[in-house]
């Protein structure tokens, strides 16, 4: 399997696979983003409502 950079356009805040942004032609950066954990994000999600009943957000 092929593996291949996630790259992201920090002009355009879009992820790409591609060195150079289509849609403004910058270079883009590679960006690894933390693997993909549904636990993680549940816990983030978690963390959020707490604020929530907190009236913090
Ligand atoms: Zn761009």
């Amino acid at each position: 399997m092929k593996k291949v950079d996630i790259r992201y356009c920090t002009y355009c805040k879009i992820y790409t696979m591609k060195e150079i942004c289509k849609i403004c032609g910058r270079e883009t950066i590679v960006k690894k983003p933390p693997r993909f954990s549904p636990q993680d994000r549940y816990g983030k999600y978690r963390r959020y409502l707490k604020k929530l009943e907190k009236g913090l957000v």
